[in-house]
């Protein structure tokens, strides 16, 4: 196992542009869970009903029934070693971007700087009636929370039906065209437009490293079969001892 750590620290280590993408697993081993893997959301509700657009407009109580508890929760759930060690190596000048799916805000509270929150992030709330903006958790009661003027709250997350926002999916699609290494961490990368991200990467001649527990994108260089928050602290550590 120390042999793939260190090859993955080597071609990290004498990159000239490295980024990352990551997803739900990284933040796993926060206490949250994926929605795809065992126990997560999507085995309990159907994310074309309960994550939609459409629903959200008719009967926002359903998205709220199933996001309101994290986001009254918001502060309580904390960065785990692979954000820590992502935002360290972000720190010591190696990784350059993180592009993440994850709309739970862990890497940027772990102190990561150049942070792509492509799908958006639950920490800001806006009243889809009069803009204004709410910051998690501080949220008003209720089963679906509304703001003074009366209007519904919706996080500032991309649902089923919506585009993502168009400036930081084209900056993601840039670091994605542009680098030479990406670290994947924790995605199934099955969700589009994100799964295109490292297929970007590798048509451009970067190199993939892929950090899951299950083999996702078919097309890495090395594979890591471990939890992010033990692959990406072993691979800092093996930086540091590698010369490059
Ligand atoms: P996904 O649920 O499709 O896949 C998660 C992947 O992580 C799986 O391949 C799984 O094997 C792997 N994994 C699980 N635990 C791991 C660990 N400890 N270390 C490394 N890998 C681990 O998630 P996705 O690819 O991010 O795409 C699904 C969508 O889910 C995204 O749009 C994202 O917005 C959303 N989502 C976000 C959160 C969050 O913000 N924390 C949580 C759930 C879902």
């Amino acid at each position: 196992m120390n042999q793939v750590f260190n090859e993955a620290a080597k071609i990290i280590g004498s990159s000239k542009k490295c980024i990352a993408l990551t997803g739900a697993g990284i933040s796993a081993e926060s206490g949250i869970p994926t929605f795809r893997s065992k126990g997560g959301l999507w085995n309990s509700y159907d994310p074309t009903v309960y994550a939609s657009i459409d629903t959200f407009m008719k009967d926002p109580s359903k998205y709220w029934s199933i996001r309101g508890d994290f986001i009254r929760k918001y502060n309580d759930y904390s960065p785990n070693q692979g954000h820590l060690a992502l935002a360290s190596l972000e720190n010591a000048g190696i990784v350059k971007c993180i592009i993440t799916q994850n709309i739970d805000g862990l890497h940027r509270k772990a102190g990561s700087k150049k942070v792509l929150e492509i799908h958006g992030s639950l920490r800001e709330i806006f009243c889809i009636s009069c803009g204004k903006e709410y910051i998690a958790p501080d949220i008003p009661p209720g089963d679906v929370p509304h703001c003074t003027c009366g209007g519904v709250l919706k996080p500032n997350t991309v649902l089923f039906g919506e585009d993502l926002p168009p400036a930081v999916l084209s900056e993601a699609e840039e670091y994605a065209a542009s680098c030479d290494v990406m670290i994947l961490a924790g995605t199934s990368a099955t969700v589009y437009p994100a799964a295109y991200l490292p297929v970007t990467a590798k048509r451009n001649g970067a190199k993939v490293i892929e950090i899951n527990l299950e083999y996702s994108f078919t097309d890495s260089d090395i594979f890591i079969e471990e939890k992010s928050g033990t692959a990406l602290p072993m691979i800092e550590e093996q930086l540091k001892k590698i010369e490059v």
